[in-house]
């Protein structure tokens, strides 16, 4: 049996109360932060509502988001601002989870006004994002063009 490498990281599960915003983004709408956020900080939690086993088997909603082996939560409810959260192949985000709860972390040091997102699972891509092509700031950097009036940001990859 494979084991995976456990990072040793200690992390607070407990969300601080940063100034986040939904607003309209690339992809419709996206979770935005309103303040400089350091790497590693807890962001949010991603509520959810339990999911029974047979709702497990027949429902492929959006929202869905396994916990455990034989666990998963929905999170299309209201309250639940994480569900706005973005996919992205070059996330600065990334997710952990703890007694079956989700939550955000905060993958390196966020600047105010930067649009918060992780990467969701191979699964989920293949079933949702594949087909139209992933939009996110890693596979569509002309994305940016429309949003930003600075020419320059479209060079800075290289
Ligand atoms: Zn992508």
């Amino acid at each position: 049996m494979i084991k995976p490498i456990m990072k040793k990281i200690t992390r607070h599960f407990t969300p601080e109360n940063f100034a986040l915003k939904v607003k309209r983004s690339r992809t419709g709408r996206g979770l935005f932060t309103e303040e400089a956020i350091p790497r590693g900080a807890c962001i949010i939690e991603y509520k959810g509502r339990e999911c029974s086993e047979e709702e497990q088997e027949t429902s492929n909603g959006k929202y869905l988001f396994e916990t455990g082996k034989n666990t998963m939560i929905d999170g299309n409810i209201p309250g639940n601002t994480a569900k706005y959260i973005n996919h992205s192949c070059a996330p600065n985000c990334e997710i952990d989870i703890r007694k079956r709860r989700v939550y955000v972390f905060a993958k390196r040091n966020l600047k105010a006004g930067e649009e918060l997102n992780y990467d969701y699972d191979t699964e989920y891509f293949d079933a949702h994002i594949k087909k139209k092509g992933c939009l996110c700031n890693k596979c569509s950097p002309m994305g940016t063009k429309a949003t930003t009036s600075s020419p320059k940001t479209a060079k800075k990859k290289r």
